[in-house]
């Protein structure tokens, strides 16, 4: 086992807490720390995004890293209601603020905020990665609002986790056609796929209201597409209101089947004839280039939950999924990779230096993953499919779903295309 990292391949807590709280309605991420955890992750989201997301953050200093930094946590939200008028903030630590041991619940509590609700997210980086920050806000945001609910209201509660837009309004579409009434947690659809509109709104429309979370504990079911990153939530909503609970990444043919009928079993609605229909044009799709995709050797590097669910989806294509690789270390996860690769190489929180080493190994004729994987894909001669996030050295990746059976399409079409460019090389 290596003590040093080669090309990182995982992003810090903070990230993902951010990227939970941009999903959320006039809501402003306060990052509890020193100015560069806001700086390089705002440069990420700019770009992979092409929005201009905002970020605040409390400027620790060397002062502060001695004697704590409450005067300057608590400057940083009067600051904020006074001049954004916010309904939530969401108070993120970071490394330092965690190591000096600032309590921000605490601080929070005797700050007595009345004019925008104040959430505590604890994301200290030396633990975990992004994605365990979403996990984490998600989790902080469904128990600092919900409440007890004294009704049903009849909804379905879907968590996405770190995925696109586009695979958002996928979903929504999907439960659209079959009338159920949902709230997604933390719904990013329109807040990071913004129109552009003026006057500028102070914040962009769309996004998950304050009061839709306080209610998401009357919802009658909860699912998470990515246990990694919102499963915490998905179990704290079922053992403290005991609604159902399932855990599904509709990516492929056979995954979105097992989301539908986890929704048609929690709201007893049935599947709608246009969605049979949307399966039928994934499957034909699937059919018309299996001769290009059939025996083709595949690295998958992802997200735990996106990374299982490709290869599954991978597999359906008659390909084999020879490395499946998460920088995220997660025993599930391993777990699970051993079931899905049937024998290939499982990377469980390695860096980008061991993936290229894999790739190498392997004699792999197609690579999935972010903007990082590029030159991997470059250097080794193999197909690259980006997916994930980053995509910052190509546009438009964020705005186009794979999940879903529509999303399914797409990435057969892109999987398929990246083969035969590869070869045309
Ligand atoms: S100091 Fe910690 S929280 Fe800040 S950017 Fe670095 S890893 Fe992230």
């Amino acid at each position: 086992m290596r003590s040093v990292t080669i090309n990182p391949a995982k992003m810090c807590q903070p990230i993902g807490a951010m990227y939970a709280l941009f999903g959320v309605h006039a809501a402003v991420p306060l990052v509890h720390g020193s100015q560069g955890c806001t700086a390089y992750p705002m440069r990420m989201f700019n770009r992979h995004f092409g929005e201009l997301v905002q970020v605040a953050v409390s400027s620790l200093g060397e002062d502060a890293s001695v004697f704590g930094g409450k005067k300057n946590l608590m400057a940083s939200i009067e600051n904020i209601i006074a001049r954004r008028h916010p309904e939530l903030i969401g108070v993120i630590t970071t490394c330092l603020s965690e190591t000096i041991g600032d309590d921000i619940d605490g601080i929070i509590r005797e700050g007595n905020f009345e004019d925008s609700k104040v959430v505590p997210i604890h994301t200290p980086s030396y633990v975990g990665s992004h994605v365990t920050g979403y996990d984490n806000a998600l989790k902080a945001l469904v128990t600092s609002l919900s409440v007890e609910p004294d009704s049903d209201n009849a909804k379905l509660n879907i968590l996405p986790g770190m995925v696109n837009p586009g695979d958002v309004l996928e979903i929504k579409q999907m439960l659209d056609s079959m009338d159920v009434s949902h709230t997604i947690l933390s719904d990013i659809s329109e807040t990071l796929n913004a129109p552009l509109m003026l006057p500028k709104p102070p914040f962009p429309s769309g996004g998950t209201s304050v009061d839709e979370i306080e209610d998401c504990a009357k919802a009658q079911g909860v699912i998470a597409l990515c246990e990694h990153a919102g499963g915490s939530a998905a179990t704290f909503l079922k053992g403290k209101y005991g609604m159902a609970a399932d855990t599904i990444c509709p990516i492929g043919v056979a995954n979105t089947d097992r989301f539908l009928d986890a929704v048609g079993d929690m709201t007893g609605v049935e599947i709608p004839y246009s969605l049979e229909q949307g399966r039928g044009r994934l499957i034909d799709a699937m059919v018309d280039v299996h001769m290009k995709t059939c025996g083709k050797r595949a690295a998958i590097f992802a997200d735990p939950d996106v990374a299982l669910a490709l290869a599954e989806f991978v597999t359906e294509l008659g390909m084999e999924p020879v490395i499946i690789s998460s920088s995220t270390a997660s025993r599930k996860f391993l777990q699970k990779a051993k079931s899905v690769t049937d024998g290939g190489e499982i990377l469980n929180g390695r860096d980008l230096y061991e993936l290229q080493r894999a790739v190498k190994d392997n004699e792999v004729d197609i690579l999935f993953g972010n903007t990082k994987c590029a030159p991997i894909a470059k250097d080794e001669d193999v197909a690259f499919v980006r997916c994930g996030f980053p995509v910052y050295d190509r546009v438009g990746y964020h705005r186009y779903g794979i999940m879903g059976y529509h999303g399914g399409i797409y990435l057969t079409d892109r999987i398929t295309n990246a083969i035969l460019e590869w070869g045309e090389r």
